[in-house]
């Protein structure tokens, strides 16, 4: 059976110099701060593990907001990735490990590599690029933030696209970061190689049941990505 691999970006495959808050946190604070006027809104919301979407319903529900939430959500993420864009420049992502030699490897073997993200779908070609990492990705296969706003419903949208891509019956793997990943994919059937950056993350992760867990990409998480595929 064909092994399909959907890659969580944030914390699994890139990461950000300088501490927190880091450039995507950066830009949704600024994001609101044009849409609400509101100093800090991203203060005490968790991002990780979370689809834009619900980050910025989140950060509306915590400031009060009282008009058209949906219609603030797709304007604080357009003005969020017009921020994004500018702090990338200044602030680029970085590869977690070597990326772009663990998609070849995984690719060469025959697994289709798609992407399965809370970001929206131009929010990730930003982050990929600005961490020289665009060409490793085919974006066509993947499920994103403005796919689904929930983090299971934008798996599935990603399964299903690598599925029409290939044809037949597929194992699906999610790489990622938190336990929102592992019930995520839990919730479409799929198996989770887990990428701890820190011992909390791999604590998060362990407890959530991830099936195997590494360091960064590379070598190890191919390996273990192909040993969790043929359980
Ligand atoms: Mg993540």
């Amino acid at each position: 059976m064909r092994t399909i691999v959907l890659f969580d970006l944030d914390g699994t495959v890139v990461t950000f110099s300088g501490g927190n808050p880091g450039p995507g946190r950066v830009s949704m604070r600024r994001a609101m701060r044009d849409l609400v006027g509101a100093e800090d809104a991203t203060a005490g919301v968790r991002f990780a593990g979370r689809t834009d979407r619900s980050i910025v319903r989140a950060m509306l529900a915590s400031v009060g907001f009282e008009g058209d939430v949906e219609r603030a959500i797709t304007d604080g993420i357009a003005r969020y990735l017009v921020h994004l864009a500018e702090e990338v420049v200044r602030r680029p992502y970085l590869p977690v490990g070597d990326v772009g030699g663990a998609v070849e490897a995984l690719a060469s073997s025959g697994a289709l590599v798609g992407v399965g993200t809370g970001n929206v779908r131009e929010g990730a070609a930003l982050k990929l690029a600005s961490a020289g990492l665009l060409g490793s990705f085919d974006l066509a296969l993947g499920g994103y933030g403005c796919d689904a706003e929930e983090r299971s419903a934008l798996l599935r949208v990603g399964a299903e696209r690598c599925v029409a891509a290939a044809g037949g019956e597929a194992t699906v793997v999610v790489v990622g970061d938190t336990r929102l990943d592992v019930e995520a994919a839990r919730a479409i059937g799929a198996r989770v190689v887990g990428v701890a950056l820190d011992a909390a993350a791999r604590e998060e992760l362990e407890a959530a049941g991830a099936e195997a867990i590494v360091d960064a990409c590379g070598a190890a998480l191919v390996e273990a990505i192909r040993a969790v595929a043929a359980r």
